[in-house]
């Protein structure tokens, strides 16, 4: 049955007030004394008197059944030789009637079938007159005794029962379903929660597996869950599991469920003085609590944060979460993926002409429209206005990316039905392409964004893929100069640090410093988006002046954090050398910050050495002369022979990128790498290898003895401060 809400009322009421039956007064007795001879009746009243007890006197038997039907007693002292009616029909009378009091004969008949008779029905005691007062006394104290062992009992039984009520009304009106299984994971138990939340009927259960009721998906969570035998605190833990019910269309609740496991000593229950050995595993005692309203709520929360509302679509906070784990995928795999930056043509007439209402009518059109050109694994994502994004993850090459953006403005430029306005629509689109074209999320959708401009000051309605060459245009480059020109003072630029790792040591034995600027509009800019800029119009004197304080700085902070004395690289620019003030700046940097020329080395592209070879040539022996060593960088890409190895003061030479993304084996042949390598070893210079990204990257080079690599299969280049705590665990061990 199930409880209403009334009943419950009424049951707690009940509890409540059972609990007085603890309190009862302490009860007196009523006696019923019987006989026909006044003067005998007289003395057993005179006896009885004054102890406390209710005496009522009865001088026939049916003077007696009158009274035992009036009233309730609890000793009937009786005279068997009654005129009338006799003692044993009084008896006889007692015992159809299920009376519960004791009776006492008091017989003047000395036949021994007359005691026997009474004891027959029922007789407490049999006494026979004359008796001594005492002898009369003791019996009705024991029968006195007996009768209120027996309330006492009855008593305890009505607690008994109060309580077990209250327990069960706990149980059962508790918010909480409460179950119990069996060691083989069938219910034993469960409470009336379990009826009203799920819609099964208590008994139908019992006896069932818990995994009939457990969702399916769910059901390796719980079988875990429920295999936990262990108990006491550690046994207590809190698991979401989603239950199936069966009432109406709501057919699946979740519930967190607080488990403990029940275990009982078996071998000291029966022997009292064996030892505790063994704990046998006897059950499972669990409370589920309904969380399907919270886990709702929270599930819109957490939509509502990552979707856009009007059109459904993921907002770009999602879409940055997609995008950067398409490009960990990709990179994993070494793919190619698109990003696409889709802008609508002439949106602002529409929305301008047409009224709010029906642009926004006309953007989840074009969202819908935009689904249909996609595959499940691509993402679109509303970047705002009229901005939509894409993420194509499983494209071969640039090409099927185009192909794409061509379906996309095909299905753009069919007319729309606005509530029966007809309005035509086209759209420009940008691509960048990873790692063409960046190797961030951030870049890629930066530099789709610059495509995309390109199109609109083409003339819209296209497609074209980002260039380098596209951070020339004119109005991008004057607004980022006047940007640049303040971007020291105003504190925007900062140096990261790539790690370089020692594959057979385990450890970090230097860093490359890379340029990076906060600017405070475009996000995070990295040199190739403003180092050639800065090249052209000289502000990168400053700028490697700039850095040349900030390694040294960082030397210092990472000396004072007492980390072992790692050299860190750093890139110069051609014109510095050219110019022939590099070395004195780096003298000056040095013998400042008491830092050893030996902490810092510089790398340089094999081009530099054709501008001015004679002016660089001295530069870079005066550097060696101080101390500080010199790499080769993107080694092998450059026009120089090997002949400018043997002029230039040369300790190091770093592999390239692209030679190593050539790597796509482990087992494979990759003559450029194994030639490089051996040069290194030829003319005993030191060997990095740059741009390491896969596994199998790694080995292959560790394989042919290069053992020195930099890359993002250990680390990005990452800001001073991580760098520290990537120091930190277990002293210069990178976290792979
Ligand atoms: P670089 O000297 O060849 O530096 C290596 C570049 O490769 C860095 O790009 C680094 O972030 C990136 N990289 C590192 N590991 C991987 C990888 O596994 N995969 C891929 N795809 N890329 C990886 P970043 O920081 O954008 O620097 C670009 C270039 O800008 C540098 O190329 C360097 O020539 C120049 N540069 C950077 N900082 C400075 C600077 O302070 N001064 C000067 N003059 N040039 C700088
Ligand atoms: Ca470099
Ligand atoms: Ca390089």
């Amino acid at each position: 049955m199930q409880p209403t809400q009334e009943n419950e009322a009424d049951a707690l009421k009940q509890i409540l007030c059972g609990a007085s039956v603890t309190h009862l007064p302490k009860p007196s007795f009523r006696f019923l004394l019987v006989d026909d001879e006044p003067r005998l009746l007289q003395s057993l009243y005179e006896m009885l008197d004054n102890r406390g007890y209710e005496l009522i006197r009865a001088n026939s038997g049916e003077a007696a059944v009158n009274e035992l039907l009036r009233l309730r007693f609890d000793i009937v002292l009786l005279d068997l030789r009654l005129p009338g009616m006799s003692g044993h029909e009084v008896m006889d009378f007692i015992k159809t009637r299920g009376l519960d009091c004791h009776t006492i004969v008091l017989s003047g008949n000395t036949e021994i079938d007359a005691a026997i008779g009474a004891l027959k029905r029922g007789a407490y005691d049999f006494l026979r007159k004359p008796y001594a007062p005492e002898e009369l006394l003791k019996i009705i104290a024991n029968a006195l005794q007996e009768r209120e062992l027996a309330r006492e009992n009855q008593r305890i039984a009505a607690q008994l029962e109060s309580s077990e009520r209250l327990y069960r009304y706990l149980v059962d009106s508790s918010p909480d379903i409460i179950y119990t299984l069996d060691q083989a994971g069938r219910f034993t138990f469960l409470n009336q929660r379990a009826t009203t939340l799920l819609g099964y009927d208590r008994d139908e259960l019992l006896g069932r597996h818990y995994s009939e009721i457990v969702f399916e998906e769910d059901l390796e969570r719980a079988l875990y869950v429920f295999n936990e035998r262990r108990v006491g605190e550690r046994a207590t833990r809190n698991v979401e599991l989603r239950l199936k019910c069966v009432t109406g269309k709501d057919d699946t609740r979740h519930f967190d469920n607080a488990l403990m496991t029940i275990a009982f000593n078996s071998d000291g229950i029966y022997l009292a003085d064996a030892a505790v050995t063994k704990r046998e595993y006897y059950g499972t005692y669990g409370v589920a609590r309904d969380i399907t309203d919270r886990k709702r709520a929270e599930e819109q929360v957490a939509y509502q944060a990552y979707h856009d509302v009007l059109t459904d679509l993921p907002n770009r906070a999602l879409f940055r979460d997609r995008l950067e784990l398409a490009i960990m995928q990709a990179r994993r795999n070494a793919r190619t993926l698109a990003v696409m930056f889709v802008d609508l043509d002439r949106f602002k007439i529409v929305n301008d002409s047409l009224g709010h209402v029906t642009g926004d009518l006309l953007l989840q059109e074009v969202a819908a429209r935009l689904k249909l050109c996609l595959r499940q694994s691509d993402t679109l994502a509303r970047h705002g206005g009229d901005e939509f994004t894409l993420v194509l993850p499983e494209i071969a090459d640039g090409e099927d990316a185009e192909h794409v953006a061509g379906k996309i403005l095909e299905s753009l430029s069919r007319p729309f039905d606005l509530n029966g306005h007809e309005v035509f629509l086209s759209g420009s689109i940008g691509i960048a392409l990873y790692p063409e074209h960046g190797s961030t999320g951030e870049q890629l959708v930066r530099h789709a964004d610059i495509a995309m401009y390109r199109v609109k000051r083409a003339g819209k309605n296209g497609v074209q893929f980002f260039t380098q060459e596209m951070f020339k245009d004119v109005h991008y480059r004057a607004t980022l100069e006047k940007d640049l020109r303040k971007a020291i003072d105003n504190n925007e630029l900062e140096v990261y640090f790539q790690p370089q790792f020692d594959v057979f040591t385990n450890r970090i034995i230097g860093a490359e410093g890379l340029m990076r600027w906060h600017h405070p509009s475009r996000g995070l800019l990295t040199p190739g988006e403003f180092l050639p800029l800065a090249e052209e119009n000289g502000l990168i004197l400053q700028l490697s002046e700039w850095l040349l304080e900030s390694v040294c700085t960082t030397l210092k902070t990472w000396d004072a954090a007492g980390k072992e004395r790692l050299k860190i690289s750093i890139n110069v620019s051609p014109q510095h050398l050219d110019r022939g003030i590099f070395c004195e700046a780096m003298f000056d940097a040095l013998k400042r910050h008491r830092i050893m020329p030996q902490r810092i080395e510089v790398e340089i592209t094999e081009n530099i050495c054709i501008g001015n070879p004679q002016q660089t040539v001295e530069q870079l022996h005066r550097l060696h002369a101080m101390g500080v060593s010199t790499a080769i960088d993107d080694f092998g890409t450059g026009y120089s022979s090997l002949a400018y190895l043997h002029r230039f003061p040369v300790d190091t030479i770093k592999i390239d990128q692209s030679f190593v993304r050539e790597i796509a084996r482990e087992n494979g042949h990759y003559p450029v790498v194994l030639a490089i390598i051996s040069i290194a070893r030829g003319l005993k210079l030191n060997l990095v290898a740059e741009g390491v990204e896969t596994e199998a990257q790694c080995n292959y080079l560790k394989a042919h003895g290069c053992s020195v690599m930099q890359g993002f299969h250990f680390s990005p280049a990452i800001s001073s401060s991580e760098f520290l705590t990537l120091l930190a665990p277990r002293e210069k061990k990178l976290a792979r």
